[in-house]
């Protein structure tokens, strides 16, 4: 039976070299053989049969599941998830912002979800009790140019309906005694700090509560005609939705979506304080530069109250990039090492000085510098330790050599998936779920009416 997975068919003549990687304390992914033969329980998931399978235990895939509980409470769905543990990416790796929504142009998704999911989340919070420091968020403005930013971004937070305030520089202490500032500053009341693995743990009890099978350890490996193969026997389901985060375009691609982009990982790196006193209480941003995806290295106020700054944005070689050699994989290295290198000798989109720039924040010092500018004084010694690097799993369109910015969603009546999952898309977790689900009800309408 070919169409049938078994430990065996993984045997591959680059064992050796995977082998080699290992005893070098190397992990491997993408690779043939790996991990795969040790994790595998053929029996565990074998010849199940769902109404969804959801690829991915990240917030997307628990906030997709949760909605289909609730609209439909008697369907059958099971999440599978690589790691053995939920959250182990980019939901539980990153700076825990619910953002406000004023950085969007009114017409995307990211506008539209990020001002409704930055309510329900903190709605979500207190119902649980779970974690939430709603200290707010400054947008400092370094020069006269910076001033025109501003006025922009209050322009969108306006059209999208979120609050925001000016602040004159005069008053600026009153918010935040160490912020400074060119002339004034944008203050978002709504912008909230919450723990995204408490987040992502409280979902998956819920769900693990109302009977929705959340099987760990479990990778999904590919299609067959009939049925879906995974690390732990073949599974049946009506519908894939494929929430894989950093792989989500490869999965895709399988399926014949997301023909036009290609997966580019960027890792942001933060440095955590380690001094007594905490030197702010409230998020302190720079003024973006609204060319690029990324929001510029900040202060961010955990719900304990500790500071990090970050995150940064090199451009990392592989999709689990996080460290060293970890997670290698040379497919990764062969298809993200072309196009980065590709984008960098054309500067496409501004891409080589964007990389110069982040490149520079893999030293400490230069790092805190970036941060300084948005305070009056900074302690620097005391951001010595870095932390827990987190991958954003960002797309390029192929054809223009643009970073796309929007949330993407392609798919049919067989298989969704979740594209450009990148920041806010924590808070908007639950909007992109419903809009999600909608999406599936049209498609399951579509082909009934066929
Ligand atoms: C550094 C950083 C900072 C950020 N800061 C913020 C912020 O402050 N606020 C905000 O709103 N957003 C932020 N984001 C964005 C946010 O974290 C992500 O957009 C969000 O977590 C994406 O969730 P996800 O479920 O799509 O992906 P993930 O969390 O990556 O989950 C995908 C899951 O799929 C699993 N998977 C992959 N392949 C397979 C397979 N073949 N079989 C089974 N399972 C598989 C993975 O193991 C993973 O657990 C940040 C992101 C980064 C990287």
């Amino acid at each position: 039976m070919s169409d049938v997975y078994t430990p065996a068919n993984h045997e591959s003549s680059k064992a050796p070299f995977v082998a080699a990687l290992k005893s070098l304390g190397i992990k491997t992914v993408g690779l043939p053989t790996e991990g795969i033969t040790q994790q595998i329980n053929m029996s565990r998931l074998d010849h199940q049969e769902y109404d969804y399978l959801i690829i991915g235990a990240g917030i997307i895939g628990l906030s997709v599941a949760r909605e289909l509980h609730v609209r439909k409470p008697h369907a059958r769905v099971c999440i599978i998830e690589k790691e053995k543990q939920i959250a182990e990416h980019a939901s539980g790796r990153n700076s825990g912002v619910l953002h406000a929504g004023f950085y969007y142009t009114a017409n995307t998704l990211k506008a539209r979800f990020t001002r409704d999911g930055n309510r329900r989340l903190r709605n979500y919070c207190y119902e649980h009790g779970l974690r939430i420091n709603p200290c707010g968020k400054l947008v400092v403005a370094s020069s006269a140019k910076d001033l025109e930013v501003l006025e922009e971004l209050k322009q969108r937070g306006d059209r999208n309906q979120v609050p925001l305030e000016w602040v004159e520089e005069s008053d600026l202490h009153k918010i935040e005694p160490r912020a400074k500032t060119y002339e004034r500053a944008l203050f978002s009341p709504s912008t909230a700090t919450v723990d995204p693995r408490e987040v992502c743990c409280n979902l998956y009890d819920e769900l693990r509560q109302a009977g929705v099978a959340v099987h760990t350890g479990v990778q999904y490996l590919g299609q067959e005609k009939h049925h879906l193969r995974t690390s732990a026997g073949i599974i049946r389901a009506n519908s894939l939705i494929n929430c894989a985060g950093l792989y989500a375009d490869r999965i895709a691609k399988e399926y014949g979506f997301c023909k036009d982009f290609i997966m580019l990982p960027f890792k942001g790196q933060y440095l955590q304080h380690r001094g007594s006193q905490p030197p702010v209480r409230t998020n302190i941003y720079p003024v973006p530069n609204l060319a690029n995806p990324f929001l510029g290295v900040h202060f961010t106020v955990a719900v304990d109250g500790s500071v990090k700054i970050g995150p940064s944005a090199v451009p990392a070689l592989w999709r689990e990039h996080y460290s060293g050699w970890n997670a290698f994989s040379l497919r990764d290295l062969c298809e993200v090492g072309f196009h980065e290198a590709k984008l960098f000798a054309r500067n496409s989109s501004g891409f080589r000085t964007m990389a110069w720039s982040e490149v520079k924040k893999l030293r400490r010092k230069s790092f805190t510098q970036q941060a300084a500018k948005l305070v009056k004084t900074l302690a620097d010694d005391d951001f010595d330790t870095w932390g827990r690097p987190g991958i954003r799993a960002q797309l390029l369109q192929r054809q223009t050599g643009q970073l796309i910015e929007d949330f993407i969603l392609e798919g049919d009546s067989r298989s969704l998936h979740v594209l450009n999952v990148v920041s806010p898309a924590f808070t908007c977790a639950f909007p992109i779920a419903e809009y999600l689900v909608d999406r599936l009800e049209e498609n399951g309408q579509s082909k009934a009416s066929r």
